[in-house]
């Protein structure tokens, strides 16, 4: 992202004009890119299938309500239709939240920091003020998260497992936090990583929305379902919520490719699944070799490890590159490494042991 440094038309909403934008670029590199949380596998042939056949449609608008999709997570999941909501990638569901609910100048937005980057950015594009709270030995700090939820918070996030420490919140703090939010704060809980969890304490959205008219879950197919570049995702959520959430949407923003190529991967969920338990067997694997070396690695409940290493994260993800893989770094801060192939996750085992980037 680069900021734009142009400080705005009058016809520009100052808060607009401030927020730092992705110039076109690309991001191809000849590394192997554990740098995203995407899936190392390219579609399966059942959802390639639908891809080929759905971009024979490409001259036709698709189901704006994406009701085939719609009527399978409603099964899937066990919920009404009309508690659900497609989106172009839950990033897309998020900012139709913000959108639906910051209103004025000085509407807050509450969240954990270290989180997922987006938070701040699309906050910001909604005009809201936001507070972040600190983790708390990389994880959420709830109680710390409630205090901060005050009259003008209008949206406070649960990023769970959080992105990038893949740490996570437990069942009875969730419901403790959920408890002390007053309705008229919307909580989102985001389960991005949701198929990755194997910790049974590890509280699923589903069970906590149904009671709660102010909580909305969000997933996406860009991680377990590896559909990263179509853009699709859901939320659940009350009825009202789910239908603010249709009324903010792109229209026919979910396209038809996007809504076929989803049906297909929850049609081929058990092979998709298979391939999380491997990245999950990997996450334990790579956990362990990471910390065999001196590293200290947060558990992790996603389909990515964090190193805080501070000062040396940009050193250490320059050592990965010389081993050959792209891992994420975050100045200052640590380096999240995605899971991929053994072989690509091994790379990284062997620029560990040579980048001495392990406790000081
Ligand atoms: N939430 C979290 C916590 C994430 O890490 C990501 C992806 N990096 C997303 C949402 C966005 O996913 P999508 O591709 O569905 O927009």
């Amino acid at each position: 992202m680069t900021d734009s440094g142009y400080s705005g038309g009058p016809f520009l909403r100052p808060a607009v004009a401030r927020v730092p934008h992705h110039a076109p670029g690309g991001t191809s590199s000849a590394l192997r890119r554990l740098a995203a949380n995407e899936t190392p596998w390219p579609p399966p042939p059942s959802v390639a299938e639908a891809l080929r056949e759905a971009a024979l449609w490409s001259h036709r608008y698709p189901d704006r309500g994406s009701r085939e999709l719609t009527e399978a997570l409603a099964e899937r999941l066990r919920v009404p239709m009309e508690h659900l909501a497609t989106g172009t990638g839950s990033v897309g569901l998020l900012k139709q939240l913000l959108q639906s609910t910051v209103q004025h100048e000085g509407d807050e937005v509450a969240y954990a920091w270290l989180s997922f980057e987006a938070y701040p950015h699309l906050s910001a594009v909604a005009g809201a003020r936001v507070r972040q709270i600190p983790l708390r030995d990389e994880r959420h700090d709830l109680e710390a998260l409630a205090d901060a939820v005050g009259e003008r918070t209008r949206l406070v996030i649960v990023c769970n497992p959080n992105n990038p420490t893949g740490t996570t919140v437990r069942r009875a703090e969730l419901e403790r936090f959920l408890d002390r939010v007053p309705e008229r704060t919307l909580v989102v809980l985001d389960e991005a990583y949701r198929e990755f969890v194997r910790d049974p304490d590890v509280p699923d959205g589903l069970e906590h929305y149904r009671d709660r008219p102010n909580v909305a879950v969000l997933r996406t197919f860009s991680k377990a379902y590896g559909l990263a570049g179509l853009r699709v995702g859901y939320a659940v959520a009350a009825a009202p919520v789910a239908a603010a959430l249709r009324a903010c949407a792109v229209p026919f923003g979910v396209s038809g490719p996007a809504q076929y190529a989803a049906l297909a991967a929850l049609r081929t969920e058990d092979e998709l699944m298979e391939r999380v338990n491997l990245l999950v067997s990997e996450r334990k694997r790579v956990t362990d070799g990471l910390r065999a070396l001196g590293y200290s690695v947060p558990g992790s409940e996603a389909n990515f490890l964090w190193l805080r290493l501070g000062e040396r994260s940009v050193c250490f993800a320059a050592a990965c590159a010389e081993a050959g893989v792209l891992v994420r770094a975050f100045p200052g801060e640590g380096v999240r490494v995605t899971l991929g192939l053994p072989e690509e996750n091994d790379l990284v085992l062997r620029a560990a042991a040579g980048a001495d980037a392990a406790a000081p």
